[in-house]
């Protein structure tokens, strides 16, 4: 059955500083503060429509644990009620690595808050320093080992091509990530918003953006090493709307990036099992993936085609994701 989640975007609130990237208005289309009201009309809402009782009351934004304290309490308190009634399974809050230590842990989990997630964005200190993120990669590793301590599911969000950063360091980052054993990640290709450092040094040249082609070949590879270490993606690539494009300028962001990625592992793996064939072929894909296989606006279709292949995509439930098997 399909989950109701309900997102309460808090932005910009407690963070103790402005990284490079963020413009939190931009990424979500709001400005102004969730009041107590606030919280409650919306999970009122959900309430009424919610098809079960598996959804999540997801406080997103800023960094949750850094807010004025009794601010946070207030929110906390607004959404538990309906955790304690039943209505959801538990609270989601993001926020930065260096805003966890055991006391929060405490409050968190006494108000019904299940699962973390933390901004570590890159694991190289270098480019942490050069993009202002204000904590290093030992946060990342310190706050993780205490989430766990305390059992919340931890999810850790990365971020591709920012400034100081490369192809190299991104998949550093990432087997960095994999050794902390997340429950789940999400992959945000870096993407220059109006009113932020990142959009200074790209228009003064200092900085320079990965390409869209660039960034769909690293992201592919990093959903292929989190899906071989059994680690969920719950993201990649920016959501649209939320105003993201009004505020953008520059970098890797399309409304359909995962499925450009994912289109891009299948044709990998198509062309890995080719290689000594020619003619009639048949591609069998995992069940619910034909439209990745395929490509957008059938692109690894027609790439095949144009190497004189005539080929036909099956689906086939007895194939793991991201697995192929190609037959004359
Ligand atoms: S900590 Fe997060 S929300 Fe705060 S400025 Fe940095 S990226 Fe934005």
């Amino acid at each position: 059955m399909k989950k109701y989640n309900v997102s309460i975007f808090v932005p910009h609130e407690g963070c103790p500083n402005n990284c490079s990237f963020c413009n939190q208005k931009s990424i979500s289309g709001k400005s102004t503060l969730p009041t107590e009201k606030d919280v409650i009309d919306s999970c009122e809402i959900a309430k009424r429509t919610a098809p079960s009782n598996e959804g999540e009351i997801a406080f997103f934004g800023g960094s949750f644990t850094a807010i004025e304290r009794e601010y946070m309490l207030k929110l906390l308190k607004s959404a538990y009620p309906f955790v304690m009634e039943g209505f959801f399974k538990g609270i989601r809050i993001s926020t930065r690595p260096d805003c966890i230590d055991r006391e929060v842990c405490e409050i968190l989990k006494s108000y019904g808050v299940t699962s973390v997630e933390l901004g570590c964005q890159s694991m190289c200190d270098d480019v942490l320093a050069k993009n202002l993120r204000g904590h290093t990669s030992s946060d990342v590793e310190k706050a993780v080992a205490i989430l766990r301590e305390f059992g919340f599911e931890t999810g850790l969000q990365m971020m591709t091509g920012l400034w100081g950063s490369s192809y190299e360091k991104d998949i550093e980052t990432a087997k960095k990530i994999i050794a902390l054993k997340p429950d789940t990640v999400r992959i945000y290709p870096t993407v220059v918003l109006e009113n932020t450092l990142l959009e200074t040094k790209y228009k003064s040249g200092e900085y320079e953006v990965m390409s869209l082609d660039e960034t769909v070949k690293l992201v592919s590879e990093l959903l292929l090493m989190f899906e071989e270490n059994n680690i969920t993606v719950i993201r990649t690539g920016l959501h649209s709307g939320g105003n993201v494009e009004e505020g953008y300028v520059a970098g890797a962001y399309h409304p359909a990036f995962k499925e450009l990625c994912e289109s891009r592992i299948y044709l990998k793996k198509i062309r890995e099992q080719i290689k000594d064939m020619s003619g009639s072929i048949v591609v069998k894909v995992p069940k619910g993936s034909l439209s990745q296989a395929i490509g957008q606006k059938k692109s690894n279709k027609e790439y095949l085609e144009s190497q004189g292949f005539q080929v036909k995509f099956e689906e086939d439930s007895s194939l793991n994701k991201y697995t192929v098997s190609v037959r004359k």
